[in-house]
């Protein structure tokens, strides 16, 4: 039996707000408090992530995730599109990326009302884009191989590093006015790995 004054500092048990995560049968699960509704996504290695309610049960999401094989399927076979080139095959894309890019950028400046010096272009596994002090733009040729829209993101993110030199509050404000929905593009950008060790 409680004393009274036990009444006062009992605390009443609390359901746990940290996220948690799970991974059972080749599947991330995120448990996350106060979610409403499952999603889920396919990372670059293949692995699926899904983000459920505390408490939704195993089989539901084994179920959820079931429903969406053709779109899980689909989605791997987009990132498995940055696997490593042959020598032979990056020439091309290098053709390629010297063809397009170019083009785009000059009319995502002017549409934009953005100064660039120049656009040279690089082959990394780990940056997609630079934008120097004196506002030459520097792309990796494996923007060829991603979906359009994120291509023109990482084009327009880097032109508008030639007005902001950083990623602070401003950067994102002006990224956003050229093309809404900029935050999301770069979520979705972070899905994408270039395979190269
Ligand atoms: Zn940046």
């Amino acid at each position: 039996m409680l004393k009274l004054i036990d009444l006062f500092t009992v605390k009443k048990p609390k359901i746990t707000r940290k996220k948690t995560e799970e991974f059972i049968d080749g599947i991330s699960i995120l448990r996350v408090p106060k979610l409403r509704r499952m999603s889920l996504r396919v990372k670059p290695t293949g692995e699926v992530a899904v983000r459920a309610p505390v408490r939704v049960s195993l089989p539901t999401i084994r179920r959820f995730v079931s429903e969406h094989a053709a779109w899980i399927a689909k989605q791997r076979q987009n990132h498995a599109s940055l696997v490593p080139l042959s020598q032979q095959a990056l020439a091309r894309l290098r053709d390629e990326a010297k063809n397009i890019l170019p083009w785009r950028v000059r009319e995502l400046a002017k549409k934009h009302w953005f100064q660039y010096s120049s656009v040279s272009f690089r082959h990394q596994k780990s940056r997609w884009g630079s934008c120097s002090h004196a506002n030459a733009i520097s792309l990796n040729i494996e923007l060829m191989r991603l979906p359009d829209d994120l291509r023109d993101y990482i084009i327009l993110h880097e032109l508008t590093h030639t007005v902001h030199k950083h990623h602070q509050s401003a950067f994102w404000r002006h990224l956003e006015r050229v093309l809404p929905g900029s935050l999301i593009l770069d979520k979705r950008m972070r899905e994408w790995k270039i395979g190269y060790k």
